[in-house]
């Protein structure tokens, strides 16, 4: 599997089990706990929100998406957001 297939795989299971964000390592570097996931929206009981997922240790990370919000993602208001400008595995 790929840098770019990890990270998919990655995110696909995430939109599954969003808490277990903090168990995984990154497909990248390797770090554990330093997965971060976050879903911006326009009010916080929206159902779409746009998803980055990201490594805090090497700023890689999965081009945002925007999908149906994962039960237990966590939910940030748009504007208030804090993504760093990681370096991101676009999607086909
Ligand atoms: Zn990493």
């Amino acid at each position: 599997m790929d840098q770019h297939e990890a990270w998919g795989a990655l995110y696909d299971d995430l939109m599954v089990d969003a808490p277990s964000a903090s168990t995984r390592r990154c497909p990248n570097c390797g770090a554990g706990s330093s997965l971060r996931l976050i879903c911006t929206v326009t009010g916080l009981d929206a159902g779409t929100g746009l998803a980055a997922l990201w490594c805090a240790e090497c700023l890689e990370g999965m081009a945002p998406n925007f999908p149906l919000i994962p039960d237990g993602a966590e939910r940030v208001l748009r504007g208030t957001e804090r993504v760093p400008n990681y370096r991101c595995w676009g999607w086909h």
